[in-house]
């Protein structure tokens, strides 16, 4: 008998053979120096002590990373979150703004410290909080704003930060999905009162759990220390995972670079009008916040910082890169059926998150508006995980000549798995 020969120009899902039969690549990576960093461990025994020098040199590295004073380690991004709220002292009957499409965990921050989430919309450019909206957002009960730069986009935070200081009000921002990455001249990372980082076993720094909170203000860290101290750790990271994260901090740039480049390759080779748009950040230039500076002769004021991630303006961190779907470039084809028809593929592409707003009950948030790009944003993300995104050139052409299958057998496609 002999195999049905299949025809490599057909989509997988209607039976043609994928472009990356193998599948996404696996992550975390197989590194080296991470299998190093395990035998130091078996070695000094510190893979089961409560003590050791790793969790010290983590917070060197991350302080020195950020150019922050503060850096304080633990289990989870979400806990991070958790605990600057609690240091900054959010609590019940405050108002915490976020955007309307964000990561669940944030909007279940705000109610576990029994604060009110606000949400307002995001940019119709690049589905990140609107800036623009905050003002409107904030009421005598706001506490505290909290900002996520999301798959690739990056949150306008000169504007975020000039308006927080005008009504004295505290940001945290979460840079959960990029660190490494540079927001207008700084580190992701610098621009909140308190930032947050998940090492998170998916994420580009990753021990498989973990994070950890970068702050100026030691009264904040004092708060957040009283609070999860209780006789011992309540969110602890381990000396293990500080001892593999290290190597990963270190390569970490070099690994952006490489994310970045294929980034841009991706972009060329998707051109223009594919029906998936990557998110557009505007430069500095282009932001409110620094052309009102000079007319008003306010200055952001950021501390100079001294290490190899200052280098350019502004590059996204890609944990995920997002896109903006249009199923009118694929013959109606749904979102959800076009993220399955890529992953058929080999390629890792997936839906991003559900917007707040239409997730949760009325009655647990506050909104500015009605939220119509959010809506957007929860119906058309599409993200591609980054582990691809460390391979060669071949593996972005791969992805190029899977949306090109798309686009020819879109008819097929939508026909086939009607939504
Ligand atoms: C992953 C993530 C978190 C939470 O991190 P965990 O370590 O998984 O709890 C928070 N915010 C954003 C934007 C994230 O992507």
């Amino acid at each position: 008998m002999t195999k049905p020969s299949r025809n490599p120009d057909r989509p997988a899902i209607l039976g043609g053979t994928p472009v990356r039969p193998e599948g996404p690549p696996d992550w975390p990576l197989d590194d080296p120096a991470v299998h190093e960093a395990l035998e130091r461990c078996a070695a000094d025994g510190t893979w089961g002590k409560y003590h050791g020098p790793y969790c010290d040199r983590l917070v060197d590295a991350l302080k020195e990373m950020h150019g922050c004073d503060h850096a304080r380690l633990c289990s989870s991004g979400t806990v991070a979150v958790e605990l600057a709220l609690r240091g900054l002292k959010v609590g019940p009957g405050d108002e915490v703004v976020l955007a309307a499409y964000d990561f669940k965990g944030n909007f279940a921050n705000v109610l576990a410290v029994g604060a009110i989430p606000v949400l307002v919309d995001v940019r119709p450019d690049n589905w990140q909080f609107d800036a623009d909206q905050l003002q409107d957002a904030l009421s005598e009960k706001t506490k505290a704003i909290l900002v996520s730069h999301l798959h690739g986009g990056i949150v306008d935070m000169p504007w975020v930060h000039e308006i927080a200081r005008r009504s004295n009000l505290p940001v945290i921002e979460d840079a959960c999905q990029m660190p490494g990455a540079r927001v207008h001249g700084e580190i992701a990372g610098r621009w909140g009162d308190a930032s947050v980082l998940s090492f998170g076993g998916s994420k580009l720094l990753t021990a498989g759990r973990g994070g950890a909170l970068l702050t100026h203000e030691p009264e904040l860290l004092q708060r957040v220390r009283l609070y999860s101290h209780r006789g011992n750790e309540a969110y602890p990271l381990s000396e293990l995972q500080a001892a593999i994260l290290l190597p990963q901090v270190e390569a970490l740039s070099v690994r952006n670079q490489k994310r970045a480049e294929n980034v841009v390759l991706l972009r060329e080779l998707l051109g223009e009008d594919s029906g998936l748009t990557m998110f557009r950040n505007p430069s500095p230039t282009e932001c409110s916040a620094p052309l009102l500076s000079l007319k008003k002769g306010i200055s952001h004021d950021p501390r100079p910082v001294r290490n190899e991630f200052r280098t350019t303006i502004t590059q996204p961190g890609y944990y995920k890169l997002g896109f903006q779907y249009d199923p009118a470039a694929f013959a109606g084809l749904s979102r959800d059926d076009f993220a399955a028809a890529m992953r058929a593929e080999g390629i890792a592409l997936d839906p991003g998150f559900r917007a707040l707003h239409l997730i949760h009950g009325k009655r647990r948030f506050r909104t500015v508006g009605d939220l119509p790009v959010a809506t957007d944003a929860d119906a058309g993300v599409l993200t591609l995980h980054h582990p691809v995104l460390l391979e060669d050139a071949a593996a972005m052409r791969q992805i190029a000549a899977a949306v090109a299958k798309m686009r020819a057998f879109a008819g097929e496609l939508s026909s086939a798995r009607p939504s």
